[in-house]
């Protein structure tokens, strides 16, 4: 049972190892996920800043004064611009853009270099952020705008068009949502078998708690009295080889007459009787204390010294007697008293062995019998 016992924990212990280093991949594999698509909008981002340089630049090579009057004059030159500048579609930027703010805050294309089919025309408006888009007029810096609510776009790269100190446009680059969801798609299966594992491994370790639960019950049970709920002769051997007999001292109480009440009242009788009197002993000792049922009727109880008087088991195993001499035993209506008899050995460290100062209790326990009963002796 113990081997078994050690068995199991090892198991659980081992198991948990694994679910930690579990834990810890799926956590790196998330960051490392995080860290790509990083890495991967950056680039973008980088990309798009370039491209977008070159759109500034050939604007500005054919525009000196106003924007908008310029490009509503030559639709030659928007032809041009928007032409030019449509090799950078790809996979990955799907709109590229210039719009401009008109005076009722509206956003509206001067130029577009998207796909033909696609694109917006010239001082057509364009419903966008209108609170974002302004901040580049405000600040002539460029500005990333990124979009949780589209599942086409990830992100617009926004940079102004400043010609003669002034923002007269803004160039924009629709980022494309579909190889970021190719990444994510890469990686969701890998999320998925790691889940399935911890399933697994939980519901394993569930199974084995349960084993190590149930068998250190079984060997709980084992050890113990079914009648009295008092240690049995087997706990009772395992304890006498690591008992210190120094912490202890040591009660021997016996049932006075206890064959006359299992003759009155028969065996049921007598267990009742025997079920009462270890209850209340229970009740009077206390949890570091160790009680046995040594014999039939007769108990061991080990009393631990530790920050009592020395005569502890001396006052312990008197309240017994009394609490039991007061107490009113009933069996089918029947009033029974019953008493005991106790041996006290006050100072088990004298003894070489467990045994001797057990035997000592014992001759104790039949001085209490031979001076009349209902009596403790210590020594
Ligand atoms: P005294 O100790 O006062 O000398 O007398 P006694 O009658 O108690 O002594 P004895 O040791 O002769 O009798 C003990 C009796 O306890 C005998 C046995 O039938 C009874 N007994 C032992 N175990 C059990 C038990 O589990 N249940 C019941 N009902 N009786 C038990
Ligand atoms: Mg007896
Ligand atoms: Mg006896």
């Amino acid at each position: 049972m113990i081997k078994s016992d050690k068995i199991n924990k090892i198991y659980i212990l081992l198991l948990l190892i694994i679910l930690f280093l579990l834990v810890k991949i799926y956590f790196d594999l998330s960051a490392s996920k995080i860290k790509l698509i990083d890495g991967i909008e950056n680039l973008y981002i980088l990309q798009a800043k370039q491209f977008s340089q070159k759109i500034d630049n050939e604007i500005k090579k054919d525009v000196h004064g106003n924007l908008y009057t310029t490009l509503k004059n030559n639709p030659q030159l928007r032809k041009k611009i928007e032409n030019k500048f449509n090799v950078l579609i790809s996979n990955s930027f799907k709109y590229i853009y210039v719009l401009y703010k008109n005076k009722n805050n509206q956003f509206k294309y001067l130029l577009d270099s998207s796909n033909p089919k696609d694109r917006g025309h010239f001082d057509e408006k364009l419903d966008v952020n209108t609170k974002k888009w302004s901040l580049v007029y405000k600040t002539k810096k460029d500005e990333v705008l990124y979009h949780k609510k589209l599942n086409t776009l990830w992100a617009t790269y926004l940079k102004p068009v400043i010609i003669n100190n002034k923002v007269q446009g803004v160039i924009a680059f629709d980022f494309s949502i579909r190889l970021i969801n190719k990444i994510k798609n890469i990686v969701k299966p890998t999320h998925k078998k790691f889940l399935y594992i911890f399933y697994f491994i939980f519901v394993l370790m569930l199974f084995l708690m349960y084993q190590v639960i149930l068998n250190a019950k079984i060997k709980k049970d084992s050890h113990i009295d079914p009648l009295t709920q008092a240690y049995n002769r087997s706990f009772f051997r395992i304890f006498l080889k690591r008992v210190n007999l120094a912490k202890y001292q040591i009660l021997m109480i016996d049932i006075d007459f206890f064959k006359k009440i299992n003759d009155t009242y028969g065996h049921d009788g007598g267990d009742k009787i025997l079920k009462e009197i270890s209850l209340i002993i229970k009740r009077i000792i206390r949890d570091k204390d160790v009680f046995i049922r040594f014999g039939g009727e007769e108990f061991l109880i080990f009393i631990n010294k530790e920050n009592a008087s020395l005569l502890v088991a001396k006052d312990i195993g008197e309240r017994i007697r009394k609490t039991i001499e007061e107490y009113k035993f009933e069996y089918n209506k029947n009033l029974i008293k019953i008493t005991v008899s106790i041996g006290a050995c006050l100072n088990p460290q004298k003894f070489k062995t467990p045994i001797s100062a057990i035997k000592k209790a014992d001759k104790l326990l039949y001085m209490a019998k031979n001076n009349g009963r209902n009596m403790l002796v210590c020594d």
